[in-house]
């Protein structure tokens, strides 16, 4: 509820029934984007005062426990805010969020020492703290195994040298969880990997602005590690865990991927229903064209089965399984539906959808990062073969 100043306060928003809960935050994310989000595509980030509202809101933290100031929310409420975030229509800020509220933090918070907890997770919630994942390099993206990125141990600090592609936030992030070889080339690709956390302001870090076709707002970089000195006490868990911290965290950053993709699915849908109900040619409306009405009753069948898949791999995390196949058939169905939709979204808004700065144009380029970020469609496919077949 906005407070007596207009303003959105805290809430105990894992105590809120779903349905409220979903309602109270999407006022507060149409406040907050109003007609300031464009100006954050044009510029290429999401500017540092609404992390810091989305901070003191409480909602940078549905994720993480009370201990460092999160809501402390089950991860249902999770999939419910990102699918808010999702239903912004805004791909690059979704994924601005969501990188920082749930991929880059949760190996610290899932894998690191306490010490290192107090000192980034607690400024990651207030958002006076903004986090980055760097994984993928040149030449070693779907293919983890091939990371060349070294961290050296010299003393009493790692010496790291490489470069990082395509990471979100990048361009503004106070520090990167960053993937990298902490031991010989001799180890093993599963045994040699590790994480750790290295400030963005460090010397020997240079940030380029990597353009992309879509997700314009989500600070999309290239980073350079040059002989970069970081404490050994940065690295989250023990030297060499990070393969097996990357192939848990990888399942559960697939299903925060579905569930944006999802409420992206949910934006375009229901304003492809305002159009084909209002829009007319030859006299009647688009909705009364029957090839237009099953093209529509298609993608809306497949938003509910999205939906439902979204929530088995959400359930999948109480098991004490990893639900690899769940969170693939989730994050391939979703993602790759979302292409789907934005493309009829496009077609059926004629040359008006094929301007540069139309609704459609954004939800097509947007939804190609989608199937390709986080691990590509036909990894998602290897990884559901492998589960059910091997
Ligand atoms: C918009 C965007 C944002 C991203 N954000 C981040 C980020 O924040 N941090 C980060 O570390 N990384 C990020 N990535 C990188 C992303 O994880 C990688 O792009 C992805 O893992 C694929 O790696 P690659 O680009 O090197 O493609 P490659 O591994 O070279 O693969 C190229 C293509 O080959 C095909 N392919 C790959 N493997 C197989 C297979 N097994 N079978 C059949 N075909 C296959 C797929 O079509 C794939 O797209 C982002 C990527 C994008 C596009």
């Amino acid at each position: 509820m906005p407070n007596d100043h207009g303003q959105h306060a805290a809430r105990d928003w894992a105590g809120l029934p779903e349905e409220e809960f979903r309602l109270t935050v999407r006022a507060v994310l149409a406040e907050l984007l109003d007609d300031h989000v464009e100006r954050w595509e044009r510029d290429g980030s999401v500017p540092r005062e609404v992390w810091t509202r989305l901070g003191s809101l409480g909602l940078l933290g549905m994720g993480l426990a009370a201990d460092w100031g999160g809501a402390g929310a089950d991860l249902s409420r999770s999939v419910a805010w990102l699918t808010e975030l999702g239903r912004t229509g805004y791909g690059g800020f979704r994924t601005a969020i969501a990188v920082h509220g749930y991929m880059a933090t949760r190996y610290l918070s899932e894998c690191a020492e306490r010490e290192l907890q107090d000192k980034y997770l607690r400024p990651s919630v207030t958002g006076a703290k903004i986090a980055a994942l760097a994984i993928s390099e040149p030449y070693a993206g779907s293919n983890l195994a091939a990371l060349t990125t070294q961290a050296v141990l010299e003393g009493d600090a790692y010496v790291i040298s490489g470069v990082k592609k395509a990471v979100v936030n990048g361009t503004i992030a106070d520090y990167f969880v960053l993937a990298c070889r902490t031991s010989t080339a001799s180890s093993s690709a599963r045994t040699g990997m590790s994480l750790l956390v290295v400030d963005a302001a460090l010397p020997g870090i240079s940030v380029s602005p990597q353009p992309t076709l879509g997700w314009r707002s989500a600070g999309i970089a290239t980073v350079r590690f040059d002989r970069v000195a970081v404490p050994a006490s940065q690295l989250i868990g023990r030297p060499g865990g990070g393969f097996f911290q990357l192939v848990y965290g990888l399942q559960y950053e697939r299903l925060v991927a579905a569930a944006a993709a999802l409420g992206g699915v949910e934006f375009c849908l229901e304003l492809l229903a305002h159009r084909l109900r209002t829009w007319r040619v030859q006299d009647r409306r688009l909705a009364d064209f029957q090839a237009v009405r099953h093209r529509y009753a298609v993608l809306a069948t497949e938003a509910a089965a999205a939906r439902e898949l979204v929530a088995r791999a959400s359930r999948g995390f109480d098991s004490s399984q990893l639900p690899v196949a769940e969170c693939s058939m989730a994050k391939a169905f979703t993602t790759e539906l979302a292409s789907r939709a934005a493309d009829a979204f496009l077609q059926l808004h004629g040359s008006d959808g094929y301007d540069e700065d139309s609704v459609g144009a954004r939800l097509l380029r947007d939804s190609r990062a989608a199937t390709i970020a986080a691990g590509p469609t036909e990894v998602m496919y290897d990884l559901i073969a492998g589960a059910l077949l091997d």
